[in-house]
């Protein structure tokens, strides 16, 4: 994921680059996706200015397959990042009064590494607790069944969370 300063052309390049397994394993980490079935890309519009800042704008979009955190049923959730980012030479001042959803980077006149840039614009993508709908029922907690498809009738002893317990006898 390299981008070589003097290969931007007067009239910019377009990229499309696809993110490899590696960065989409560092975005599914603890979440137990499908990495075969998860894809992202980035597509990049790449500028120059004269004095070699190096303006980068697009976006990230993709689908990662993960588990519901309820119940476990495979979600298929869209990932769409915007990216806008400008690199300049290092040792020259970035320009401070730029807004601030801008990204500032530094290059050393050769090349840019975006691979950091984009493992963590992808990491903040996906989401923490995925959920296959608002309204799902989850696992039912005494015999495991699918409370979305089964009412299982199943009684579950409290709905009382135990360590609220001791709060109960307070007088407020
Ligand atoms: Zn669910
Ligand atoms: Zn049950």
């Amino acid at each position: 994921l390299l981008i070589k300063i003097r290969e931007i052309t007067d009239g910019g390049l377009e990229l499309a680059l696809p993110l490899g397994r590696d960065l989409l394993r560092d975005a599914l980490v603890g979440l137990d996706g499908d990495l075969d079935r998860s894809h992202a890309d980035a597509k990049l519009s790449v500028t120059k200015s004269d004095d070699d800042d190096v303006f980068i704008s697009g976006k990230i979009t993709g689908e990662v397959m993960v588990p519901c955190v309820r119940c476990l049923t495979e979600v298929k959730t869209k990932v769409e990042v915007p990216l806008r980012m400008v690199f300049t030479p290092v040792g020259e001042e970035a320009d401070e009064k730029d807004d601030s959803d801008v990204e500032h980077g530094t290059h050393d006149g050769h090349q840019i590494d975006l691979g950091e840039t984009l493992r963590e614009a992808l990491i903040l993508s996906v989401p923490m607790n995925p959920i296959c709908s608002p309204t799902c029922k989850g696992l039912c907690p005494v015999c495991g069944g699918d409370r979305n498809k089964t009412s299982c009738g199943c009684q579950v002893a409290t709905l009382e969370d135990p360590r609220l317990a001791p709060l109960k006898g307070l007088k407020l």
